[in-house]
């Protein structure tokens, strides 16, 4: 359940609680996909809540806006003061944010008139759990960039998400791993990927690949732990020669990846970089533990 009677939301201007707020069923939005959304996360720091790259999320938010041709009518700053005081109101120190842009009644296919800023914030686990992954490599590829702008977090684009994790389930694996247009390793239905071979990191370029704000980070960490990250196309063979692999994301966090179409990694897993990374993120975001370090 993502909202009890209390929970307040923030709806177009104003702080409302969730079971008030209402839409139309006109809306271009729930037809055709087209709106633009994020998902954030905020942990319980030593300083109080923080939502983990808070700036990064609301400037890639107006990207995808302006790549949709959706007016967004806020600015960075006052998105990073609503989300907090959301928090605020609903108590909550953990919590994930889902802020949408949508828009309103119009069954056209031209964009018109203003968009809607919906902003919601409820207690969410690690989306895809705390366990290492069985994945199976998807029979979805990702969105061509020739078709859709890929790098903007749309509504629409997760059906094709919803797609490959939905036929990973019915074939009994956690979750999928989709390849590019081009055949190439792409990442999970809504995580980036990274793959872990003689001491070196190894995550597919920007193109195809939603640009993730967690990939960023994590290419931060590695840097600082002098660990050389390579970001190149490569195909399902690499993948499977790996000595660990790993997901990264909002909803996901760091997760590590036991096996791909059954196939297990060998490398005993505390003895990886990836098992150190996975670690470390989770200190890194609740408690900041290198005051000469913070990722948040
Ligand atoms: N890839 C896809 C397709 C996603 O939907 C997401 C989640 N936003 C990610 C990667 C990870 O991005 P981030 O780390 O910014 O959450």
């Amino acid at each position: 359940m993502y909202y009890k009677p209390n929970s307040t939301v923030f709806l177009n201007g104003s702080f409302i609680k969730a079971q008030d707020a209402k839409f139309s069923l006109y809306s271009q939005t729930l037809h055709y996909g087209i709106g633009v959304f994020e998902g954030l996360r905020s942990y319980r720091t030593k300083d109080g809540a923080r939502i983990f790259k808070v700036k990064e999320h609301f400037e890639r938010l107006i990207n995808s806006a302006r790549l949709m041709n959706i007016p967004c009518d806020y600015t960075v700053d006052e998105l990073i003061q609503i989300a907090y005081l959301l928090l605020d109101r609903n108590d909550f120190e953990e919590a994930y944010l889902r802020p949408m842009l949508f828009l309103g009644e119009n069954l056209s296919l031209k964009i018109t008139g203003h968009s809607n800023l919906f902003i919601a914030a409820f207690p969410w686990g690690k989306l895809l759990g705390d366990k290492r992954l069985d994945l199976c490599i998807s029979s979805y590829v990702r969105p061509s960039a020739k078709a859709f702008h890929v790098e903007a977090k749309t509504n629409g684009h997760y059906v094709n998400s919803i797609l490959a994790s939905t036929e990973a389930t019915q074939l009994g694996y956690d979750e999928a791993i989709l390849l590019d247009p081009q055949g190439y390793v792409a990442g999970g239905s809504a995580t980036n990927v990274f793959f872990e071979k003689d001491g070196k990191f190894y995550t597919p370029p920007y193109g195809s690949i939603f640009p993730g704000i967690t990939r960023k980070a994590v290419m931060e960490m590695a840097a600082a732990r002098d660990i050389e990250v390579i970001e190149k196309s490569f195909t399902t063979e690499e993948l499977y020669k790996a000595d660990a692999a790993f997901f990264t994301g909002t909803a996901a966090e760091v997760v590590a990846i036991r096996s791909i179409n059954k196939v297990p990694y060998q490398k005993e897993y505390e003895r990886t970089l990836t098992y150190g990374i996975e670690k470390d993120f989770k200190n890194f975001v609740r408690n900041s533990y290198d005051s000469n370090y913070t990722i948040i």
